[in-house]
């Protein structure tokens, strides 16, 4: 029998490739969202695409206990893929309590409740945020985390913390504070640190799906493409980098779903060397913002309107991966093109458009 993943926020952008992925590589997927930040679009699309229409879609909020294990007590769970948390920068600071109860009330619920039914296998979407402004480059997993500069970046580093500490803790699958049932079992985790993920589906049924003003690069740069912003501004060219504009790992959502299939597959196979692991995921290469308006302005064939603006707060310069270990330890690497991501990302946009 298939084994099951639970993808918690599974409807949202990185979500929804996740769900595609897995269920190509065999595995039965349970989604559960609640829809604050996104609509059906992306999960219709993941059906789609799998031609699958019989994918459980669970409309339900992680910060309430009862209804996790109502899931849990409906679905044997073989791996759990947490994405259901806030993730907006700049309103974790203006709104730190909404963020702080949301993202780490959802994710304890997760591992209470599933530790309190067997144990599960916990892979926890984590960033390169976590790095900050790191003091030497690329960074690998052993690079020191920085004091975060955000609620949102905070909650990225104590959810790391907290599925460490439960890994540790309910080692031997005992313990007094699980919920659900009497045969409480060990956690298993890992979490991805991802790097900048951009781009779209191949086939152009999911991407991402931002409300309101992007703050994203990508989607502000198709966004202006398209007509619907009038210009891109770009957030400083007085950098210490080559051309004065800050430097990402852009790597492409397919590329950086496979690796979640390449974990999952870790953890269930028993392949992991400890109970807990981290592994970064980018390409390695680092590309300036720059250098990425300029690649999207080739390989799409059009001239984007933009121009300097005041560096933004909080911004570091710049940031890109090791990404040795999981290209060892998981056998993944990203293989997709910038070009091919960056024409990706613009056919999504266009696909938005003619609906
Ligand atoms: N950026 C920009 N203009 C925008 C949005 C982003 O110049 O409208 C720059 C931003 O300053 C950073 C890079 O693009 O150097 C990537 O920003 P993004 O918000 O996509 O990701 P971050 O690295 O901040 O998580």
């Amino acid at each position: 029998m298939a084994k099951r993943v639970l993808v918690s926020g599974g409807a949202g952008y990185i979500g929804s490739h996740v769900s595609v992925e897995l269920i190509e590589a065999g595995y039965d997927v349970v989604v559960a969202d609640n829809l604050s930040n996104c609509d059906m679009t992306c999960f219709e699309g993941v059906k789609k695409i799998t031609g699958r229409e019989d994918i459980p879609f669970i409309k339900m909020d992680f910060c309430d206990i009862k209804a996790v294990e109502n899931l849990f007590d409906e679905f044997k769970i073989d791996a759990v893929i947490h994405f259901a948390a806030f993730k907006a920068v700049g309103e974790s600071v203006a709104e730190p309590i909404m963020y702080y109860k949301n993202n780490l009330e959802s994710f304890m619920n997760l591992i209470q409740v599933a530790h309190g039914h067997g144990g599960c296998n916990v892979l926890f979407s984590s960033s390169a945020t976590v790095y900050g402004e790191p003091d030497e480059l690329p960074v690998t997993e052993k690079s020191p985390r920085q004091s975060a500069t955000s609620p949102y970046g905070n909650t990225k580093q104590i959810c790391e913390d907290i599925l460490r500490d439960s890994v540790n803790a309910y080692v031997t699958g005992d313990s007094t504070v699980h919920i659900g049932s009497d045969r409480p079992g060990p956690i298993k985790g890992i979490a991805l640190r991802y790097f900048n993920p951009i781009g779209a589906h191949p086939s152009a049924l999911i991407g991402e799906l931002p409300r309101g003003v992007p703050n994203n690069l990508v989607p502000f740069i198709t966004q202006t493409a398209i007509g619907k912003r009038d210009c891109l501004n770009i957030f400083g060219n007085d950098y210490p980098t080559p051309d004065g504009t800050c430097q990402r790992d852009y790597i492409d959502v397919v590329d950086l779903a496979k690796a979640h299939v390449h974990a999952v597959r870790r953890m269930l196979e028993g392949k992991m060397e400890n109970d807990y692991e981290v592994f970064n995921v980018g390409t390695g290469k680092p590309l300036s913002v720059l250098e990425l308006v300029k690649a999207f302005e080739k390989v799409n064939g059009l001239s984007l309107n933009y121009k300097f603006a005041p560096r933004r707060p909080g911004d570091v310069v710049a940031i890109w991966a090791d990404p040795t270990l999981a290209n060892e330890k998981l056998g993944w690497k990203a293989e997709r093109t910038t070009e091919q991501t960056l024409a990706s990302a613009w056919a999504w946009e266009k696909h938005l458009a003619d609906k």
